[in-house]
C-alpha cells in the first residue's frame, strides 16, 4: 500500500521551496515596511459565513468549497479565500477603534475543489493585504501601488504585468443596473444554460461568471455597469484614476471585471502577466464597501487585494535564479583538511555560534574535497578551513565561494572575533 498526497494538492521541497521562502520573506518585509500589520485566521470557518457573504450563486460557494461536518454536525468549510475570514476576526475582536484604518497582511494556503489543470491547485497560496476603514480613492491607488511596487521589487518587470482596472457600482447606483440587466437577459433567457437561468432568477450579476460559450457570447452583448454608475462612483473612479497617474503606473480599463465574489463594490481590479497563458490575474481584488455591515460589523468601507503565489512564482521564474538567498549570508561551513582537525573544528564551530554566526559541519570524516562539494551544494558563501598550519599557529583561512579565488585570509586567535566580522563584511 503507497499512500498518495490529496488530488489536486502539492509537496513543495528543495529546490523550488527556496522560491517559496523568497516570495514569502520579501512579502513580510515588504508590507511591513508599510505598516501592515500581519493577521492569522483559522484555515475553517462555519459554512455560513461564506454562504452569506461570497454569495450563495457564486461558482465558490456552490460547487467549489470544502464543506463537511465536525463531530458537533457544525458545517465547516476550509477557507476558499481570506477577505471574509478577516473581516469576521476584525468584527470579533474589535479590531477597529485607534488603528483606524487598519492595515493587515495574510500568507497561507486557501483551498477551493477546482478542476486540478495546470497552475490552479486545489491547496493555494495567497498573500494579500486588506486596508479597512478607509474610503478615500487615494487609498485605493496606494493598495494597487503596493501590489504592483511588490511585483516590481521581486523581479517582475512593470511592462510584463498589467493593471486592469474597473468600477462596478455602489448600493445606490446598483439596482437600477440590475434591473437593466435583468431587462437585458430576459429576452435571451432560454438560450442561457441551466445555471446561468438559476442565476437570472437569484443574482443576475453571476451571469458574467460562465464559462459556457453560448453564456459568454449573450453577456458581451450585455450593458456594462461602469456605464451605468451614479455620480459619485464616477468622481472616486477618476479619483483612483489620478493617483495610479502619481505614482506613474500604467493601467487600462477593462469594463468585463466583475470579479466573482458578492461582496465587491466600486473599484475592483486585476493584475495579469504575458508570462501567464489566457486571462489569467497574478493578483485580484477591490473595494468590498458594504461587507464589515453585512455581517454585523461597522459600516466600515475596505480594500483589499490576493496575489496568487503558484502563479507568481511561474512569472517569477527567470528572475529568482539571480537572486540568492540572503539568510546564508552570515552561515560559516566548517571544514578541516585532516581528520585530526575533528575535534578543533568542533571547538571553532561553538566559537563561531557565540559570535552570533550559523555554522555547519560535516563532522563524520570526509574528504576536504567533498567537504567543499557540499558547501557549493547548499549555495554557502562561506567556508573556514582547517589545515596543518592553521591548527599550529592559531590561524584559520576563511574561503569566499563566491569570488574565484582563494581567500587567503588569515585570522590570528587573539582577534579572532574582529578578523571575521571584517572579512565577511567585505562585499564582493
Ligand atoms: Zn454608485
Ligand atoms: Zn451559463
Amino acid at each position: 500500500m503507497q499512500y498518495k498526497r490529496v488530488k489536486g494538492m502539492s509537496d513543495i521541497f528543495l529546490p523550488e521551496v527556496t522560491n517559496w521562502q523568497f516570495v514569502e520573506d520579501e512579502a513580510r518585509l515588504f508590507f511591513k515596511a508599510r505598516l501592515y500589520e500581519e493577521i492569522r485566521t483559522p484555515v475553517v470557518e462555519y459554512t455560513e459565513l461564506f454562504q452569506r457573504s461570497i454569495g450563495e450563486v457564486t461558482d465558490i460557494v456552490s460547487k467549489e468549497m470544502y464543506t463537511f461536518c465536525d463531530r458537533g454536525e457544525r458545517s465547516l468549510t476550509l477557507r476558499p479565500e481570506m477577505t471574509v475570514s478577516i473581516v469576521r476576526a476584525v468584527i470579533e475582536n474589535n479590531l477597529l477603534g485607534i488603528r483606524e484604518p487598519l492595515k493587515l497582511f495574510y500568507s497561507g494556503p486557501m483551498f477551493r475543489a477546482e478542476r486540478p489543470q495546470a497552475g490552479r491547485k486545489r491547496q493555494f497560496y495567497q498573500i494579500g493585504v486588506e486596508v479597512i476603514g478607509n474610503d478615500s480613492p487615494f487609498c485605493d491607488a496606494e493598495v494597487i501601488r503596493d501590489l504592483v511596487f511588490f511585483l516590481e521589487r521581486l523581479g517582475l518587470e512593470r511592462d510584463a504585468c498589467t493593471v486592469k482596472l474597473n468600477n462596478i457600482g455602489c448600493p445606490q447606483c446598483r439596482p437600477a443596473f440590475l434591473k437593466k440587466l435583468r431587462e437585458f437577459f430576459t429576452t435571451q433567457k432560454e438560450s442561457l444554460c441551466e445555471s446561468c437561468q438559476v442565476k437570472f432568477e437569484k443574482n443576475v450579476l453571476r451571469i458574467f461568471d460562465c464559462k459556457n460559450k453560448e453564456c459568454k457570447e449573450i453577456a458581451a452583448g450585455a450593458p456594462k455597469v461602469s456605464d451605468n454608475v451614479c455620480e459619485g462612483c464616477r468622481e472616486h473612479f477618476t479619483a483612483v484614476e489620478k493617483g495610479l497617474m502619481l505614482f506613474q503606473i500604467p493601467y487600462t480599463i477593462d469594463k468585463n471585471i466583475v470579479r466573482g465574489l458578492d461582496y465587491y463594490t466600486s473599484t475592483v481590479f486585476e493584475v495579469t502577466s504575458k508570462k501567464l497563458g489566457a486571462q489569467d490575474a497574478i493578483a485580484a481584488g477591490g473595494r468590498y464597501n458594504n461587507l464589515l455591515r453585512e455581517l454585523g460589523g461597522e459600516d466600515k468601507s475596505a480594500i483589499g487585494f490576493a496575489l496568487g503565489v503558484e502563479r507568481l512564482l511561474v512569472c517569477l521564474e527567470d528572475s529568482l535564479k539571480k537572486n540568492p538567498s540572503s539568510v546564508l549570508e552570515r552561515t560559516v561551513y566548517v571544514a578541516y583538511g585532516d581528520n585530526a582537525y575533528i575535534d578543533q573544528a568542533k571547538q571553532i564551530l561553538a566559537r563561531l555560534e557565540a559570535l552570533g554566526y550559523a555554522t555547519y559541519a560535516d563532522l563524520d570524516k570526509r574528504s576536504l574535497k567533498s567537504q567543499l562539494k557540499r558547501a557549493n551544494k547548499f549555495g554557502l558563501r562561506w567556508v573556514l578551513i582547517l589545515n596543518q598550519d592553521e591548527v599550529e599557529r592559531g590561524t584559520y583561512q576563511l574561503k569566499d565561494l563566491r569570488s574565484l579565488d582563494v581567500d587567503q585570509c588569515l585570522i590570528f586567535d587573539k582577534s579572532f572575533e574582529a578578523n571575521i566580522r571584517a572579512s565577511m563584511s567585505t562585499e564582493e
